[in-house]
């Protein structure tokens, strides 16, 4: 078997993995590079193989770092199916076709500005390519497939609704890719239980270097919201629409139940959470809530839909919880709150998931006291916190301990979906407290396994 790191290596987004193995060439994951220019310029290059040579991918989950160049693959050539979990198929409709809406709104801005390096601006790709590659999309019944004579298992990894690790084999020879690993006790989905194990693993780093810290995550939300509130602030969540927003959902949800938080108004402002929240009644075993409880979950916040309700909302200045995407700040809804309520020292700005470099939501994490929106500044008086222990992803003790959970160690451990230091930082735990070899991948490298 042949592997080529494609993506997500020296860095955390465009995972895309290529493998050849039995006569069949399968790309684990297919994802998009966001954050800083110079990664996302790399998604308009083409892609590094020619797409039509590709028989099968496999989507470990639904996020555009994963899934997001899926349908500039189609459009390109690729003709095979695209094997993923039944919620990772539904999940991944939504967001490619937001992400293809959002490519054509993108285009569209850039020909009324008057600044664009296409004449005419082009988008990425459109909704068309993006209906295309949702077509291609199959649900993996149980959960075993093959590829011609290469097995696949999917393995749920926790993070979000549907994530999954892929383990393949071919004779007797296997490759694990652990996709994006979740918490042991995440609020809505459960943890990745015990690596199946491999000899080959390609494993993600995104927190190698860090570690989420013994907080109750809910005992932490509730100090935000009451000193917010006491001062008689707002507060504004920047959560991943998918996983993140239901997740803080859930925790307030709950917060008010055993009334430790003062009764403020909650808004959900974010079209594609507010489908996806819809989605978890439909994939009941693959999260910790009941039925009833996925109902509570939807009654506990007001939805905004439309343009008009978002802008209203933005004219409030009251104690409130306004849940809005997207999670990096990079677009959508919460950038016009963002630019509403940052400048005011009584309100919170919180960011619970993870902030790539380059983004607006690290800006804000690391202090910045002004943020560009809009094509101007804005102050930033209000406070801004990261609460990582309501993170969707594994810390460096969590990975290490995952990682040691398999029955056989692995021979190898390729590092990936981390920023350098991170991967690298991991990478040495990994032999000095484990023994195993590990390596941090590198863009465009290739190793036979
Ligand atoms: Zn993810």
């Amino acid at each position: 078997m042949n592997l080529q790191f494609l993506g997500a290596a020296g860095t955390v987004t465009g995972s895309r993995f290529l493998l050849d193995a039995g006569g069949k060439r399968i790309l684990i994951d297919c994802g998009m590079f966001q954050g800083l220019k110079q990664l996302r310029l790399r998604n308009w290059r083409p892609f590094p193989v020619d797409p039509g040579s590709i028989d099968e991918v496999v989507l470990t989950h639904a996020h555009l770092d994963h899934s997001g160049y899926l349908p500039a693959l189609v459009r390109d050539g690729f003709r095979g199916r695209i094997h993923c979990s039944a919620p990772t198929a539904d999940l991944a409709a939504i967001l490619l076709r937001d992400a293809g809406f959002l490519q054509e709104e993108d285009a569209h801005y850039a020909r009324r500005k008057g600044f664009s390096k296409h004449d005419p601006p082009k988008p990425l790709y459109t909704v068309e390519d993006a209906e295309r590659a949702i077509r291609r999309l199959q649900a993996v019944r149980g959960t075993t497939f093959e590829v011609g004579p290469v097995q696949g298992r999917l393995i749920p990894a926790g993070h979000i609704l549907g994530a999954c690790s892929v383990r393949l084999e071919l004779k007797g020879r296997s490759v694990l890719f652990s996709g994006d690993l979740g918490r042991e006790h995440d609020l809505l989905i459960p943890g990745p239980g015990r690596n199946p194990g491999a000899d080959t693993i390609v494993m993600e780093s995104t927190y190698g270097d860090r570690r989420h810290g013994p907080q109750d995550p809910l005992e932490s939300l509730a100090e935000i919201i009451r000193r917010t509130v006491d001062r008689g602030g707002l507060v504004l969540v920047a959560a991943f629409a998918v996983g993140r927003a239901q997740a803080v959902m859930w925790a307030v949800h709950q917060l008010r139940q055993q009334g430790r938080i003062p009764e403020v108004p909650v808004y959900l402002n974010s079209p594609m959470a507010d489908a996806v929240t819809h989605l978890y009644d439909d994939h009941v075993p693959w999260h910790r809530l009941s039925l009833d409880e996925c109902h509570d979950l939807f009654r506990s916040a007001r939805f905004v839909r439309s343009v008009e309700e978002s802008k209203a909302l933005n004219q409030k200045q009251e104690p409130m919880i306004v849940i809005s995407a997207s999670g990096m700040l990079t677009g959508g809804r919460v950038v016009h709150h963002l630019a509403a309520w940052a400048g005011d020292a009584r309100n919170t700005i919180l960011l619970p998931g993870y902030q790539a470099a380059g983004t607006r939501g690290a800006h804000l994490a690391s202090g910045a006291d002004q943020v560009k929106v809009h094509g101007r500044y804005i102050a930033v008086r209000a406070e801004v916190v990261k609460l990582d222990v309501l993170s969707a992803h594994a810390d460096a003790d969590e990975l290490l301990a995952w990682l040691k959970s398999a029955e056989q160690p692995p021979a190898k451990v390729w590092l990936v979906h981390g920023e350098p230091e991170a991967s690298d930082t991991l990478r040495l735990r990994i032999r000095d407290d484990l023994g195993i070899d590990a390596e941090v991948a590198e863009d465009r490298g290739e190793t036979s396994i």
